[in-house]
């Protein structure tokens, strides 16, 4: 059997993909699931104080509003009974096959549709693949020498592990990203001793969380009311936080409240000049935390900045000879963000290698979503689509909108095939790269916005709204009908879609 569409993954983009579909009356698609449950990063991140640093009524489906979020900020419970709601409200549990991992999706040019395996040997069929595995899904290990010499427990914090408990331990935390932004206030005050291996001080700004009241409940009983919210949230996110991150006099405001945030939060002048950053605001992802810093500056807390050189059996050893024991070390450290679709194999025309040979300088796709050589390919929340200052919801809705056009442009027209030509990649491409040379991801600091050689793949230069406009259907320029025409454009016909 042959689906018209597959979807790889069950977070919140693949479940936006499946609900549009089923709302725009597609019965024929499955998603494919390799855990056991759906919410992908919100199943897998259950650290303590796992949440969400964008405000709820941002960072949820426009087409599924909810009056009874309970704080600004939610976490990570609430997020993903959210999910689970709109999968269940939408009927789209019996579409998802759980515990089915694909391994690879390969192009059938004759039959033209996507042959795809999976981990215990089975094949399906689909027209046309859209993979939603997210940009955030492979925790990823420093590489230090003697990682597997400790002795005691050790786990990264987006599988943590539960069933140990941390009461008066010494605890040590490599990282001080987002993650562990938000764990370290939770298990600070449990421990004995809690060391924090910082090898950058972030800019962090204040979250203002706080529960939501009667008056606030009343308020989103209504459209209109938490259309006010979601709209202040995403103006802010598109007006003060872009400027923060290409640099410009809004974002000054940002990085004032920052300022005032460490002085305010931070006494010990010491400790201060510790977590003072070195690179321009929004350069790595802005950390938004009430508690943070309030954490770091408790008795038993150290923030120890200090090269690691190596882990030791009983703990961390730094550059300057000291060993700092620890009963858990915690791995903070993040993701590999810029292998995206990693560890599939996808294969295009001729044996194609998406990563080999499209991909060989860095993760790249027209408007983020689809390559040329890879028809009926869509990617969600693919290379460059991940935004520093707004809701990625946003992005995923856009996308998901542009491939429902895709699939409609093959209805109307009775194509098999929609593929982007190779100009309008090329003109997009050139185009994206002028723009990322504009912010400030490009100003030296490191991030997981960008690979070793330092092409920032993962990140959208522009405002939200401006991709929202950009995806708003397919220009018939940038899918030429006939695969024999794929070449035919010269890069003249192409202003560009930026
Ligand atoms: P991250 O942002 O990549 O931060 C990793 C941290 O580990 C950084 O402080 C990094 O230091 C440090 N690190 C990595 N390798 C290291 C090594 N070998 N030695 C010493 N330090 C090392 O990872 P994350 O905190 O898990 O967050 C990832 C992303 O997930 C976020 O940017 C965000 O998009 C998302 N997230 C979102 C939320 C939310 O509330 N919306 C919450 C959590 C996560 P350097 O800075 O020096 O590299």
């Amino acid at each position: 059997m042959t689906d018209r569409v597959a979807i790889i993954g069950a977070g919140f983009a693949g479940l936006c993909m499946a609900i549009r579909l089923a709302q725009a009356g597609v019965t024929s698609f499955t998603v494919y699931e390799k855990a056991e449950d759906l919410g992908g990063v919100w199943r897998d991140n259950t650290y303590p104080g796992a949440g969400c640093d964008v405000p709820s009524h941002l960072y949820s489906y426009s087409f599924a509003p909810r009056a009874d979020w309970s704080r600004a900020y939610p976490l990570q419970p609430e997020l993903l009974r959210y999910l689970h709601d709109c999968a269940d409200t939408h009927g789209i549990r019996p579409r998802i096959r759980f515990h089915t991992e694909i391994t690879s999706a390969a192009y059938d040019e004759r039959a033209q549709r996507w042959e795809l395996r999976t981990a215990d040997g089975r094949t399906h069929h689909a027209q046309v693949l859209v993979t939603a595995v997210g940009q955030l899904n492979r925790p990823k290990y420093p590489d230090y020498p003697g990682l597997d010499d400790f002795a005691g427990t050790a786990f990264h914090s987006a599988r943590w592990n539960h069933h140990h408990d941390l009461t008066d331990e010494v605890v040590g935390v490599i990282g001080t990203g987002p993650s562990a932004v938000q764990f370290i206030p939770q298990i600070a005050p449990k421990v004995r001793t809690l060391r924090v291996f910082q090898r950058s001080a972030n800019w962090v700004m204040p979250k203002w969380d706080y529960r939501y009241g009667p008056v606030h409940r009343a308020l989103f009983t209504t459209a209109a009311g938490r259309l006010a919210f979601r709209g202040g949230w995403f103006a802010f996110g598109d007006t003060v936080l872009h400027s923060a991150v290409r640099g410009g006099r809004l974002g000054k405001l940002v990085e004032y409240l920052c300022r005032r945030q460490l002085r305010t939060q931070i006494p010990d002048p010491a400790l201060r000049a510790k977590l003072t950053p070195d690179f321009p605001l929004g350069c790595k992802r802005i950390l938004i935390s009430d508690d943070y810093y309030p954490a770091l500056a408790r008795d038993n807390v150290e923030v120890i900045t200090e090269k690691i050189t190596r882990i030791t059996p009983h703990g961390i050893q730094t550059a300057d000879g000291t060993e700092h024991t620890l009963d858990t070390l915690i791995h903070g450290t993040g993701f590999t963000a810029t292998d995206f679709l990693a560890p599939m194999t996808i294969t295009g025309r001729d044996g194609r290698q998406l990563r080999e040979h499209a991909w060989a300088d860095g993760a790249a796709a027209f408007l983020g979503m689809t390559v040329p050589e890879f028809p009926n390919l869509f990617l969600l929340y693919g290379p460059n689509t991940n935004l520093g200052n707004n809701s990625v919801i946003l992005m995923i809705e856009s996308q998901v909108r542009y491939i429902l056009s895709c699939l409609d442009t093959m209805d109307r027209d009775g194509r098999r095939e929609m593929e982007v030509s190779p100009h309008a990649f090329a003109s997009f491409q050139r185009h994206l790269d002028d723009a990322l040379r504009a912010t400030v991801w490009e100003a030296g600091c490191s991030s997981w916005y960008k690979t070793d050689t330092g092409k920032v793949t993962n990140n959208w230069p522009h405002r939200a709204a401006r991709y929202r406009k950009l995806t708003r259907r397919p220009a018939p320029a940038h899918f030429p009908a006939a695969a024999d025409n794929r070449d035919a454009l010269t890069p003249e016909d192409h202003t560009g879609p930026l």
